[in-house]
């Protein structure tokens, strides 16, 4: 049986009296989306211990931490103009890190699948906050997957995909030297969308080059270019031969999920990438970061299925990207073959 691990104090992170998208309702729709397509009942629940918040040292910087810790405490306060925190953040990621010390305790110990459905997400946040340039924390607070991944890595090699409709730039940023860790990130070119990073030529720092990939989606890819996405990163993750693989699960890029994209992709993408993953025969942290509506209630069941090696219970059509776009992908591929000395 595989693990499920979410908290009622997740939704302590919350914006109210602000309006905001990553609020304590996509929760809700996380687990109504897994209900409504009979997957939650193939996972088991584990209580989840309170953790220390200082777990998180190996990921992000103590002036960081600090600065964390002292905002946001009495009333929401916005560490950005995309950013809150609210009084209930603190206890909400004292559950995170509980919750990544039990993904790392499980997935060591024998468990196969691990998902976790946290809040606040943390692809974006970088080890002193913003990363890579990007001009905010984009709803991140700390970087969950990134501190699951550093843990694994002292018992093997970790490969890490992040196909949240954003470049990972936090996550990339925190392992970009270290050679343990491939990072690769399926996102929509950062000409056109927030953080405007992740490039073919970033493919990891000194001593770990080849190790970090960014494959970049054209707006106004469909199904058939993600799918090709999804292959060239399994194959490369194939090609690292990881003992662990942890993936940041965004489905902002679900038809109809997030107005400002212009990627759209239907469930058998998400299930077919799931079905791609489990043949990898790796132990599997999935960590759900972006997704505010539809791709909660259809792309996550659907991957999570693929993963369980279940059909598509969703079943919206795919469909084909124009001309244009199979070739400015086609264009951005072999740009990353190149920077990654795998040219044919
Ligand atoms: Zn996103």
């Amino acid at each position: 049986m595989a693990a499920l691990l979410y908290h009622e104090d997740f939704k302590l992170h919350d914006p109210s009296p602000y309006e905001h998208p990553e609020n304590p309702r996509r929760l809700d729709l996380m687990l109504s989306g897994l209900r409504d397509y009979g997957i939650l009942e193939r996972f088991s629940a584990p209580e989840i211990p309170l953790g220390d918040v200082g777990e998180y040292r190996l990921v992000h910087s103590e002036e960081y931490l600090r600065r964390v810790a002292s905002r946001g405490l009495s009333e929401v306060e916005w560490l950005d103009p995309d950013t809150y925190i609210s009084p209930g953040t603190h206890e909400a990621l004292k559950r995170l890190a509980g919750a990544a010390l039990l993904t790392v305790d499980s997935l060591v110990g024998g468990e196969g699948l691990v998902l976790l459905l946290p809040r606040p997400p943390g692809h974006h946040a970088g080890r002193d906050g913003a990363a890579m340039g990007a001009p905010t924390l984009g709803f991140c607070i700390l970087n969950t997957s990134a501190l699951i991944a550093r843990k694994l890595s002292s018992r093997g090699r970790v490969s890490i995909l992040d196909f949240d409709l954003h470049h990972g730039n936090g996550t990339q940023e925190i392992v970009y030297n270290d050679p343990r860790i491939q990072h690769v990130d399926i996102h929509q070119d950062p000409r056109t969308i927030y953080p405007g990073t992740g490039y073919p030529w970033q493919t990891g720092g000194p001593g770990a080059e080849g190790t970090k990939a960014n494959i970049i989606l054209p707006p106004g890819a469909r199904d058939d270019v993600f799918l090709e996405a999804a292959r060239l990163a399994v194959n490369l993750i194939r090609g690292f031969d990881p003992d662990y693989i942890v993936v940041d699960a965004g489905f902002d890029g679900y038809r109809g999920d997030n107005y400002m994209s212009s990627v759209s992709l239907a469930s058998p993408s998400y299930h077919e990438l799931g079905v791609m993953l489990r043949g990898l025969g790796r132990p599997i942290a999935v960590v759900v970061e972006g997704g505010y509506g539809s791709g909660l209630l259809e792309g996550l069941p659907a991957f999570t299925a693929g993963l369980l090696g279940l059909g598509d219970p969703v079943g919206r059509d795919a469909r084909r990207s124009v001309r244009d776009v199979r070739e400015k992908f086609k264009a951005g591929v072999e740009e990353l073959l190149e920077h990654l000395g795998l040219k044919r």
